[in-house]
């Protein structure tokens, strides 16, 4: 991904950095990141998504791993935790906020090493549009996992380490909120950044009909009528104004070769 990038941009397979996504909770993938997911899988980059929440055994993975087949994103890659307000999306299993943060970041440097992607995509700093929990507390987790998969010394028996060259973090910025008149009129929580912050702005149109239907994929969502719900209902062009757009922040993990200002004694 680079600024302003359009369809047109398309750039030759294998030239598409992989791209690894870590999202909260089942939907969050298609629903923040369906059209880069698919435009990089359309340009023959590996692409997977790790989701934080919900059991391996649950409706809703099954219903992950139907939209990460329409995505052509692998199967589900779930660390197994409890959704902050769902106790039953993993019973037994602690809930993800409240999991030992070491042991969080354990698990998710595991999946970095062992798919190794250039590019890693996940929730901005305040859990994107609803600004849910779950979706700020795998920001967190996501952040450090990036670092410590690059450092040898930490979690040695996850793999060999593997440093990703950039986070880009999914958000929605103040001047789009007229476009998501939809989900304001729903009484949907509205959290944007300012557009200066944007560093990726996303033209995901020719990927909308598999975005869509990897949200629809969510067929628990659409049924109780969350936001894929509230999106099965909108007329076509109401969902191509909603969707056909991702932007992004870059975030850089590691400036070792620039210029550094030394601490002086
Ligand atoms: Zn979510």
């Amino acid at each position: 991904m680079g600024s302003k990038v359009t369809a047109d941009d398309a750039t030759a397979a294998g030239d598409t950095p992989s791209l690894l996504a870590v999202f909260a909770h089942p939907d969050d993938e298609s629903l923040a990141a369906g059209g880069v997911l698919a435009r990089h899988t359309a340009a023959g980059a590996r692409t997977a998504v790790v989701t934080a929440t919900w059991a391996a055994d649950t409706p809703r993975a099954a219903e992950l791993a139907e939209a990460l087949r329409i995505l052509g994103a692998g199967t589900p890659r779930m660390l197994g935790y409890a959704d902050a307000r769902a106790p039953q999306s993993a019973p037994g299993s602690t809930r993800f906020c409240e999991a030992p943060l070491d042991e969080a970041v354990r698990r998710l440097v595991a999946h970095v090493r062992e798919f190794r992607p250039e590019i890693v995509v996940t929730h901005d700093a305040h859990g994107g549009l609803t600004g849910h929990s779950d979706h700020v507390h795998t920001h967190r987790v996501t952040m450090l996992a990036v670092q410590a998969a690059g450092l040898e010394r930490l979690y040695p028996d996850t793999g060999a380490p593997w440093q990703p060259s950039a986070v880009y973090l999914a958000t929605h910025p103040h001047s789009a909120v007229p476009a998501l008149s939809d989900l304001a009129r729903a009484g949907k929580a509205m959290h944007t950044v300012p557009d200066k912050r944007i560093t990726a702005t996303v033209d995901v149109g020719p990927w909308l009909e598999q975005k869509l239907a990897a949200v629809l994929a969510h067929r628990t969502e659409v049924a109780r009528g969350a936001l894929p719900g509230l999106i099965a209902t909108l007329p076509a062009q109401a969902r191509r104004r909603l969707l056909s757009t991702e932007w992004y922040i870059r975030h850089d993990p590691v400036t070792a070769t620039a210029a550094r200002t030394e601490p002086t004694a």
